[in-house]
């Protein structure tokens, strides 16, 4: 981890009191990293099996990464090379994505429309 990374994990695990009240960034690159958990496999299948609408990024997508910092099943994945995929053997299809996309790159498609 990098001193500059270092420096921010310390400041989000300071104490209530201690944290600021208001935190700024530029862009979601500035974001501290954040443990977040990852889905798997559970009993009952995977989120994405009872899905309605699939999430689907189109070619203008500009690589801002607000989907991925939206989507609240963690998803998202980045690629070596900057572009955003999602993981659909896990995505619920809540459309949070599409919703929060600033550039409208991510398009909702029923799943019974969708030919393989
Ligand atoms: S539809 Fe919901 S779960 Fe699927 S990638 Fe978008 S935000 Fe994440
Ligand atoms: S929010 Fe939209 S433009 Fe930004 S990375 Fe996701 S799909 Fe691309």
């Amino acid at each position: 981890m990098s001193k500059t990374e270092d420096e921010k994990w310390k400041n989000i695990c300071k104490s209530k009191e201690e944290r600021p009240k208001i935190q700024e960034y530029r862009n979601w690159r500035e974001l501290p990293p954040i443990p977040i958990s990852l889905p798997i496999d559970a009993s009952i299948g995977t989120t994405g099996d009872w899905r309605t609408f699939r999430p689907i990024i189109k070619e203008g997508c500009n690589q801002c990464g607000i989907c991925w910092m939206y989507c609240p099943e963690g998803v998202i994945k980045k690629g070596d090379d900057g572009s955003f995929e999602i993981d659909l053997i896990f995505c619920k299809g809540c459309g949070i994505c599409a919703k929060e996309c600033p550039t409208n790159n991510i398009e909702m498609v029923r799943e019974s429309e969708i030919e393989e």
